[in-house]
């Protein structure tokens, strides 16, 4: 099955991924963990080109295709062999954040996204959507914490608190609009409380 992560920063995607990771392992389950934008090495490449500038960014219109071209590559090459092998994928970052960075922040209008994330995606859906909502307060505070661990806190802090209020209200819409693919998860509290909440969402919708 094929697994999406969304979220505004600081929400712990990466941490849930980790611990459903774990879990689906546990019930015997071949697992991969894969990331947008990235997830295989030519679009590694390509992350590295998108975000490496520091403040020197592409303009939302070229972002959207160079995502839609990283997004190409990984799903030829990383996701859709995983899938056919019958492993489950969890990618932390796919569509959902072209949609909400890229258009409700960036500006792009719905329809280019869109028809940019079908032809890369090309029939590749997610079963299931965890949209991880906390507040930005709360991801400011995370973001601070592991500032040692990277580039996080600089990057969250360089955008302000409306960029992040806006944000979230864009990943909850689209939580809100696609009911039967997004489970809307509160990321508010311990790790392990979240991780029951994500386990409940996926293990119903999975049969599992
Ligand atoms: O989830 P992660 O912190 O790895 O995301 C890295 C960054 O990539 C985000 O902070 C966001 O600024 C950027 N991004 C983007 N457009 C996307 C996906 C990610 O600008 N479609």
């Amino acid at each position: 099955r094929f697994v999406t992560f969304e979220g505004g920063e600081g929400v712990g995607k990466s941490t849930q991924i980790r611990l459903l990771a774990a879990r689906l392992r546990a019930l015997g389950r071949e697992v991969v963990v894969t990331r947008e934008p990235g997830g295989s090495p030519r679009a590694e490449a390509l992350r590295e080109t998108l975000l490496g500038g520091g403040a020197k960014r592409f303009g939302p219109l070229a972002e959207t295709i160079l995502v839609a071209s990283a997004r190409a590559d990984h799903v030829d090459r990383v996701i859709r062999p995983a899938i056919a092998r019958g492993d489950d994928v969890l990618c932390d970052r796919f569509i959902d954040s072209t949609a909400a960075y890229q258009g409700a922040l960036g500006g792009v209008p719905p329809e280019t996204i869109r028809a940019l994330a079908d032809v890369a995606a090309h029939g590749c859906r997610p079963d299931i959507t965890l949209v991880l909502d906390a507040s930005p307060a709360s991801g400011l505070a995370r973001a601070r914490k592991r500032a040692g661990e990277g580039a996080t806190a600089d990057r969250f802090e360089a955008e302000n608190l409306t960029f992040h209020e806006r944000l979230r209200d864009a990943f909850r819409a689209i939580a809100k609009s696609e009911p039967e693919r997004c489970a809307l998860i509160d990321a508010e509290g311990s790790e392990d409380q979240v991780a029951e909440r994500v386990w409940e969402a996926v293990s119903r919708r999975l049969g599992l």
